[in-house]
């Protein structure tokens, strides 16, 4: 490919919204444009990347015995009523409807889709099992669509869903998926790990992540350095036995106290000389309309996917949505501004995290502003409706399976195998006749890999102030070819004949053939992340050499003109491409 022919809108400035490094890059090197919030558009750098992705992916699928189909993105409401999820899919779905008043929405994921589609092909246990995959268009209304292609709205997903007759088969295709998400991240040369997530809104009965790990990453795991368990921090479990109550002839009386703007823990404990390990936040939750109170200890997060199975599981309350109330709320429930909250006197269900069991003559606001309470202590001065496992899991917790220390780290979510058991071939009718003639749901697994966020995730691993650098796996050249002073024929002639053996020779080549200056090639080169460079200048010509470098390497290499196609042969063949 020549340059000067090449659309590849280079940009010198990030872009204003852009916050890390993958989102200024890829826009940066020309490799995306944003149409409008969340949504973006591949230009040719780009689209050939996530192509090269696409075909790993497929061939890791088709290896596990996966078939490819491809499904509508426009779905009918009809099935989303019969799964239940028309109702509890909440805003992310978008709606709308034709001209016959018949309502749709944009596919975030096609269970429903799939289910329907076997349900009606499906009819003996001897078709199973049966595992079918697409790569296709999806799209789900983020509230806070960000990191450019880490957080889209519309993305190129690869979904694959599963279907056996019994428990042994499914975890069976669930263990093939699994095996076959850690062969495609080998191949994109990720830095990975599997972790035990949330279900979420799919649902089902178990699933694991597959997570690039990076500090930029948006989702917080922990792990085992002894046994190896790893989880997102929204699954980790933490201890329920142990929190013995405090001796009640350790309890002080409470008092208030004044405390001018002291909004936060920190500043309280600043305030009154105390550790926040002293200190019980009041957490108020919207739970549809009702209003419920967590408490955690001052250093502890609540963990929001905790409190909501547990509302639901152990309370039995059921509801829609579950969020943070807002500021009006908080007012209009304790009196007070955010920060003031506190759970004497208030008149909402009190439940605790298990940590402030053992807690006695804590801090914790007075539901007036610029008010504390000291030497508060549950069951005396309030009740507590029940205690569990209500915070995030930290370094230095206990693992749940063996006791060590966990350790913490943050990372990129590309793949989630979920185990879903028979949420939707119950729901929608989806059964097949055993050897015995008697009919029996079947039992899905679903499995999805984000693509075009798969994109993002290798830029975020794989850059330096300069720009990409690209593995050469999904590298969308392989190298590139730099005639430095164009005004001179025997570097152009010479950089025309090397881009040319190299094309001969298969390699995936660009050659700079644009009239820029040495300093703008080598700005741009180094910004696109090509894996490997070859510059042409007149000074090495004096002595039949070229410049050979790396993209992932600090120093260049004098290598014989005759010399340098062969080398560039081998080292993308070394490298997999
Ligand atoms: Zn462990």
């Amino acid at each position: 490919m020549r340059l000067s022919r090449m659309f590849m809108p280079t940009r010198k400035e990030d872009p204003a919204d852009a916050e890390i490094a993958s989102h200024k890059l890829l826009i940066r090197g020309g490799y995306v444009r944003q149409l409008t919030r969340g949504i973006y558009t591949f230009l040719p750098l780009g689209w050939k990347s996530v192509k090269k992705i696409q075909r790993i992916v497929r061939e890791e699928m088709d290896a596990a015995g996966a078939q490819e189909i491809l499904m509508p993105g426009v779905q009918p409401s009809e099935l989303w009523q019969e799964s239940g999820r028309w109702d509890d899919y909440g805003p992310e779905l978008l709606r709308f409807e034709d001209r016959k008043g018949g309502e749709f929405c944009l596919g975030p994921t096609h269970e429903e889709v799939i289910t329907d589609l076997v349900r009606g092909e499906l009819n003996s246990y001897k078709q199973l099992p049966l595992n079918l995959y697409q790569i296709q268009t999806k799209f789900r209304d983020e509230p806070r669509a960000r990191f450019g292609l880490l957080r889209g709205r519309e993305f190129i997903m690869k979904d694959a869903y599963s279907f056996d007759l019994d428990e042994e088969g499914a975890e069976a295709s669930y263990e093939q998926m699994y095996e076959a998400y850690g062969r495609i991240c080998d191949r994109l040369g990720f830095d990975w790990s599997a972790v035990e997530a949330d279900t979420g809104a799919i649902g089902g009965e178990k699933s694991h992540e597959f997570q690039v790990v990076t500090d930029t990453g948006e989702d917080k795991l922990v792990s085992c350095p002894d046994c190896g368990y790893a989880a997102n921090i929204e699954k980790a479990q933490l201890p329920a036995d142990g929190f013995e109550a405090p001796e009640a002839g350790d309890l002080e009386s409470m008092e208030t106290v004044e405390t001018p703007g002291k909004t936060t823990i920190g500043e309280v404990c600043d305030f009154l000389g105390v550790e926040p390990t002293d200190c019980v936040k009041t957490l108020l939750y919207e739970v549809d309309d009702q209003a419920v109170a967590v408490l955690v200890r001052g250093d502890h997060a609540a963990n929001d996917i905790k409190v909501r199975d547990f509302l639901r599981d152990q309370v039995g309350m059921e509801f829609a949505t579950l969020e943070m109330a807002d500021d009006g709320t908080v007012y209009d429930l304790t009196g007070a501004s955010v920060g003031y909250a506190g759970p004497v006197g208030l008149d909402v269900p009190v439940y605790a995290d298990n940590a402030v069991r053992e807690m006695a003559n804590f801090v914790v606001g007075a539901n007036a502003d610029d008010t504390h309470r000291r030497n508060v202590n549950w069951e005396r001065d309030f009740d507590v409706e029940g205690f569990a496992d209500l915070r995030e899991a930290e370094a230095g917790d206990p693992c749940p399976e063996c006791g060590t220390a966990l350790e913490t780290s943050r990372g990129i979510e590309v793949g989630h195998v979920f185990y879903l058991g028979t949420k939707y071939s119950d729901a929608m009718g989806a059964s097949v006749q055993t050897d015995e003639g008697v009919d029996q749901s079947l039992i899905m697994g679903c499995y999805g890999m984000g693509i075009t966020r798969i994109l993002a995730a290798v830029a975020e691993q794989n850059h330096d102030e300069h720009g990409l650098i690209w593995p050469m796996p999904i590298a969308p050249y392989h190298a590139t070819v730099l005639p430095l002073q164009m005004n001179s024929d025997e570097v152009v002639e010479t950089g025309e004949e090397i881009y040319e053996e190299l094309q001969e020779a298969g390699v995936e080549v660009m050659i700079d053939d644009r009239d820029e200056g040495v300093g703008a090639k080598f700005k741009d080169a180094d910004l696109i992340g090509i894996p490997v460079r070859v510059a042409i200048g007149t000074r090495g010509l004096e002595d039949g050499n070229v410049e050979l470098k790396l993209r992932e390497e600090d120093d260049d290499e004098l290598v014989p003109v005759d010399e340098v196609a062969d080398r560039i042969v081998e080292i993308v063949e070394e490298r997999g491409a």
